[in-house]
């Protein structure tokens, strides 16, 4: 099977013998894991592969070239969508109970499928209670908790590991083979591993230069309450769609800042530039630290929801800014209006 998806081999071994025909293929099969890890596309490549004339996803052959151009009629993979609505199961229904025309069976492959509103999972649950012989449906889901408990027992369920240290450090190597260790480290910090904003990360080269623009920027905010620049910073990163950078490096900061004070230095992730911040440790009481990673992760999870991206990341600035003055940071209680 030719897939770009680094890792997760036992499920690779499973596919291999779906693949060449070893073990039948599943009915329904849900992958379910951490937003990013690849599930869509390893899924699409499995199914490319299966369908493969040459058995491989040689994306030369008819089927392949077919099932690229989305003009397959026996293969469907819906797009991404936040909100899957009822029109689009209703949409389905054609391809549904048609029965194949070229293939002996049908593939139908559902991105996110927490993401069905309630009206849209009654509606494909109906479906699922009787489905024709030759679909065979293949799902994801980024938020497993959220999903029905009736969708999932419809599924064979698959959990997606987060790549072990091993498989991570290979993967970045083979994107960006000379970069050094201790960029390796911050890296698999920022992105806890993730695949999709390990590569997003890569591609703007934020390890090589942003980092250091944030550290001067921050330097400054903590010694001088200088703003600018971290501000200057956070509407870079909003312009470049990588709003997660700002705020992972500055908890990754205060995480080192915290280590710092407790004397770990084999914790510190930011060891290279230890100069460069050792002397902050001391303008910050532990409680400040704490509650400014509380802050964060608060504002984050609220924010996220309710507001636009460029509002709640300013937000956590200004609330970073009270609590360093001594000043309580208010908790963004939202949800309670709602
Ligand atoms: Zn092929």
């Amino acid at each position: 099977m030719q897939t770009n998806i680094i890792g997760y081999n036992n499920l690779k071994r499973f596919f291999k013998n779906i693949i060449e025909r070893k073990t039948p293929f599943p009915q329904s099969l849900l992958l379910y894991g951490y937003e990013g890890s690849g599930k869509y596309t390893l899924l699409k490549d499995f199914i490319l592969s299966y369908l493969c004339q040459e058995k491989s996803g040689c994306k030369n052959c008819h089927n392949c070239k077919l099932i690229l151009k989305k003009e397959h009629p026996d293969v469907l993979f819906l797009p991404k969508e936040k909100i899957i609505k009822i029109e689009t199961i209703r949409n389905l229904k054609t391809f549904f109970y048609s029965p194949p025309s070229e293939l002996e069976e049908k593939f139908l492959l559902i991105p996110c499928i927490e993401n069905m509103n309630i009206n849209a999972a009654n509606s494909f649950l109906k479906m699922l209670e009787e489905p024709p012989y030759y679909l065979k449906i293949l799902a994801t889901s980024d938020n497993y908790n959220s999903l029905l408990p009736t969708i999932k027992s419809r599924f064979m369920n698959y959990h997606i590991p987060i790549l072990s240290d091993e498989e991570y450090e290979y993967f970045v190597k083979k994107i960006k083979p000379e970069i050094k260790e201790n960029e390796l480290v911050i890296l698999k910090h920022l992105t806890h591993k993730k695949p999709y904003k390990t590569i997003l990360f890569l591609e703007k080269n934020l390890i090589f230069s942003f980092r250091k623009d944030f550290i001067n920027a921050f330097v400054n905010f903590v010694e001088k309450d200088d703003f600018t620049g971290l501000f200057y910073i956070l509407q870079q990163c909003i312009k470049q769609d990588i709003e997660d950078f700002f705020y992972e490096y500055l908890l990754l900061l205060i995480r080192d800042l915290i280590y710092l004070k407790e004397g770990l230095f084999q914790f510190i992730v930011n060891a290279d530039i230890l100069d460069k911040i050792s002397h902050l440790k001391n303008r910050f009481s532990y409680f400040t630290l704490w509650s400014f990673l509380d802050l964060i992760v608060d504002t984050l999870r609220v924010g996220k929801k309710f507001y636009d991206r460029e509002f709640y990341l300013e937000r956590i600035l200004w609330n970073f800014y009270k609590l360093k003055r001594g000043l309580s940071w208010q908790k963004m209680n939202i949800q309670s209006h709602y």
